[in-house]
């Protein structure tokens, strides 16, 4: 027996998986990145793009030597820190060039980390060209699963989503046609127990304090809303080929169990973990293996109990609407979700109060005639026509 092929002998290492983050400065980038950093042996960074942050790219670039690098805002182009970036790191700019980076041929898996219906463009681009997709980016799916699902091989389509990617190992060995339900868990969000009328003097600093993820600006209103778990219904229906009304949202306020399937004989498989992105993270880019953890384990013995209760649509009604989207299905998630992105960036800034973003898309989708989803260009006029109507919307809503 030679030593190659001796029992326990670790078998050759294959070639490091060469990794785009798309977003890489934001908080699903940079845990990425970390996740990069702890498993160096088998990760390979080779593009990265920032919407405008250029420290953070550069600094990201010298780390991993990234061999392509873009800046989203054309705005920043030209920013003199980018004079920094190692030797041979080619440099674009323009959203075309975040998609450019997504269909490169030395990238085998792309981590779209893009906030917003934005990020729809190089994800598409990714599945067309055969990558591994590794998404956070939601919005890309809940408007345009139609066009992204067909385009996804058998495992090339990870979800970064903490719930998505529970479902998704609950689902590993098992057959789509065996599922009854799905349970997507929700922390509750910090206005938890609020009534609609006390909802209508919250703020968007105290929205901001999310119980117990932490995240982006965006999706921690989002969570706020109910929004996020409304996008997440469309988000499952989508992936794991299951009806609106088969996903049930379970509110669960320790965010411990990452949400769970009920199969045809009255089994339910969960899966469970910190409230750390880097775990899912981590698994969209390791599967089918299991890698060492970069995430924090828990300490099962020192948990507190786990309660579950029902989500509240009458106070939280953007659950209510994105559920009413996803059973209409076609453009209207698309219009909702543009209706959404809008309100929710007003309610940031403080110019519009915390119930007006159900009240924004609510109208908005009324307001919008359901056409079966036929091209990203489509989905792109769409977008733009309703965040039109809800701008209008809100100077009505909010005067
Ligand atoms: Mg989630």
């Amino acid at each position: 027996m030679t030593d190659t092929c001796r029992a326990g002998a670790p078998a050759h290492a294959p070639e490091p998986l060469r990794v785009a983050v798309l977003g890489c400065s934001g908080s699903i980038g940079t845990q990425t990145l970390d996740v990069c950093r702890r498993h160096a042996d088998r990760l390979r960074v080779v593009a990265l793009s920032v919407s405008s942050s250029t420290d953070a790219l550069v600094s990201a670039a010298r780390e991993f030597s990234a061999a392509h690098v873009a800046v989203a805002d054309p705005a920043h182009a030209q920013d003199p820190v980018l004079g920094e970036l190692p030797a041979g790191c080619r440099l674009a700019s323009g959203a075309q060039a975040v998609t450019e980076l997504a269909t490169l041929p030395d990238v085998d898996v792309v981590v779209n980390a893009l906030v917003g219906f934005a990020g729809i463009h190089a994800g598409y681009a990714a599945l067309r060209a055969g990558k591994r997709l590794a998404y956070a980016n939601k919005e890309s799916i809940v408007c345009g699963g139609d066009l992204m699902m067909p385009l996804a091989r058998p495992g090339a389509l990870l979800p970064v989503d903490s719930e998505h990617s529970a479902i998704f190992q609950c689902l590993v060995g098992e057959r789509p046609e065996d599922v009854a339900r799905i349970w997507l868990t929700c922390s509750g969000g910090p206005f938890y127990g609020r009534t609609r009328a006390e909802l209508e003097r919250v703020t968007a600093a105290e929205a901001l304090a999310h119980p117990t993820w932490t995240m982006g600006a965006k999706i921690t209103i989002d969570c706020a809303t109910l929004m996020n778990k409304g996008l997440e219904v469309i988000e499952a229906h989508h992936l794991f080929a299951q009806p609106v009304d088969a996903i049930r949202v379970l509110v669960h306020r320790q965010s411990k169990i990452h949400s769970m399937v009920e199969f045809v004989d009255g089994v339910v498989k969960a899966q469970l973990g910190s409230s750390d992105m880097r775990a899912p993270i981590q698994y969209a880019l390791s599967y089918p293996e299991r890698w060492e953890a970069t995430a924090s384990r828990v300490d099962w013995c020192a948990e507190d109990p786990f309660t579950f209760g029902e989500a509240d649509e009458e106070a939280f009604g953007c659950l209510a609407l994105a559920r009413e989207a996803g059973r209409a299905g076609g453009t209207l998630p698309c219009a909702m979700n543009a209706a959404n992105e809008i309100a929710n960036e007003r309610f940031r800034e403080g110019l519009c109060a915390f119930p007006d973003i159900e009240r924004v898309v609510e109208r908005v989708m009324r307001q919008t005639p359901v056409e079966a989803v036929e091209s990203v260009e489509q989905l792109d006029e769409v977008d733009a026509r309703a965040r039109e109507l809800a701008r209008t919307a809100l100077s009505e809503v909010c005067s």
